[in-house]
């Protein structure tokens, strides 16, 4: 029997609770969706395990098949590979904000006013020189992200964040463990030399002019290194793309071996090239790839915001445009989220979340797609280690055991 080739689509954060008896999904029209729920099979997933509020980097690893609690080394790697920086055995990466702080050396915004564009202080960041020929590499990405690469012997990422995610004084990175503790140095050494080179810039004298934050420091969290897992395509045999928007999701991609398929206009909000993205996915299924993660970042950032409506109506922008996808008989379509983001919690939440597989040759009844009627679906409750096993075996790719 011919295989097929599998599209996981990916909606962050899609899961939700009700409001009024409806969660956004099931408040939302599509019927593109609806469509793919009565002619595959449905169901719910832990992506972790029952009672683990799921990380998006985490859950995406168990979505693939990779078990994070083997395979997870931390999201500052994730990060690094996916701003496109080449991570190195025994690098240590970290995500930045560029942030502000006053002369008293407290933090008093950690985004610096979100500023627009750091890539002219870039230079500045990469002239610092660290001691015992520690390395560093430092790429400015989107507003006031950056990510940071530390590279030289004896180096670990058992150190603890500088970015307390509040205000006031900046916290010292200490070593979780002993052998942190070469880092933890060169980590408090990088910050302070930061302010140093960043406090005089001419983008921060302009800044001060206008009354805006100066982006004069830079904070540090998620220590991470390249994980050590088999790839995609030695474990599946297949040929993988991925299209996303945030960097994080690109990286986790790499990490595993994927071809990443950029997309003009693809960010990770709700003003994302959605067509741009689902046209880019089926193209890649037109172009030898058996395997495309298409991932969709908007739900996630509606659901943080508490924004019930702004879920629903970007669920429905979505649906618009996944006809492009319908068409392929030659495609085992899975439509499912990472974690759900409760609008009522602005946080990611431990339930589960609902799951289609469409294409299949197999239905279930379920009429319409929603965490109800998935509950009641032929798939049952599944955990994300799950999910790969069961799209081979809906490609007609898994392995026979015995005869
Ligand atoms: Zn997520
Ligand atoms: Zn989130």
């Amino acid at each position: 029997m011919a295989t097929k080739k599998i599209l996981l689509l990916v909606l962050d954060g899609l899961g939700d609770r009700e409001y009024e008896g409806k969660t956004p999904l099931e408040s939302a029209v599509h019927p593109n969706f609806d469509e793919l729920s009565a002619t595959g099979v449905n169901g719910l997933m832990y992506t972790l395990a029952p009672g683990v509020v799921p990380g998006s980097d985490t859950a995406h690893l168990a979505m693939f098949g990779y078990d994070p609690y083997k395979s997870y080394s931390g999201r500052g790697a994730y990060e690094a590979l996916g701003a496109g920086i080449e991570l190195r055995k025994g690098d240590v990466a970290f995500r930045c904000n560029f942030a502000t702080i006053d002369s008293s050396g407290r933090v008093v915004d950690r985004r610096a006013g979100r500023i627009e564009d750091t890539h002219p202080l870039e230079p500045l960041v990469q002239s610092i020189k660290l001691p015992g020929g520690a390395k560093l590499v430092f790429k400015s990405t989107a507003k006031h992200r950056a990510v940071l690469v530390l590279r030289g012997a004896g180096l670990s990422r058992m150190v603890s964040d500088v970015d307390s995610h509040g205000l006031g004084n900046i916290q010292k990175c200490m070593p979780l463990e002993k052998k942190g503790a070469k880092t933890a140095n060169l980590v408090n050494m990088f910050v302070k030399k930061s302010h140093d080179v960043l406090k005089d810039a001419p983008l921060n004298a302009e800044r001060r002019k206008r009354g805006l934050p100066e982006a004069n420091v830079i904070l540090l969290r998620g220590a991470g290194t390249l994980p050590a897992v088999e790839s995609f395509q030695k474990r599946y045999g297949m040929k993988s793309a991925c299209i996303a928007g945030g960097a994080m999701y690109k990286g986790v991609a790499r990490a595993l071996g994927m071809d990443i398929i950029d997309v003009k206009g693809a960010t990770a909000g709700v003003d994302t090239n959605l067509e741009g993205k689902v046209k880019a996915a089926a193209a890649a299924l037109d172009n030898n790839y058996d395997f495309v993660f298409l991932h969709i970042k908007g739900c996630d950032v509606m659901g943080h915001d508490g924004n019930f409506d702004g879920k629903t109506k970007f669920i429905d922008n979505v649906d618009r445009y996944i006809d492009h996808l319908m068409v392929r008989n030659d495609t085992v379509i899975c439509v499912t989220g990472d974690h759900s983001t409760p609008c009522e919690l602005k946080d990611h939440a431990a339930d589960p979340v609902p799951l289609l597989i469409a294409n299949c040759g197999r239905t279930d009844g379920v009429r319409m797609f929603g965490e109800k009627p998935c509950a009641s679906g032929g798939l049952g409750t599944i955990r994300g280690t799950d999910l790969m096993p069961l799209l081979m075996g809906a490609a007609n790719r898994a392995r026979m055991f015995g005869t």
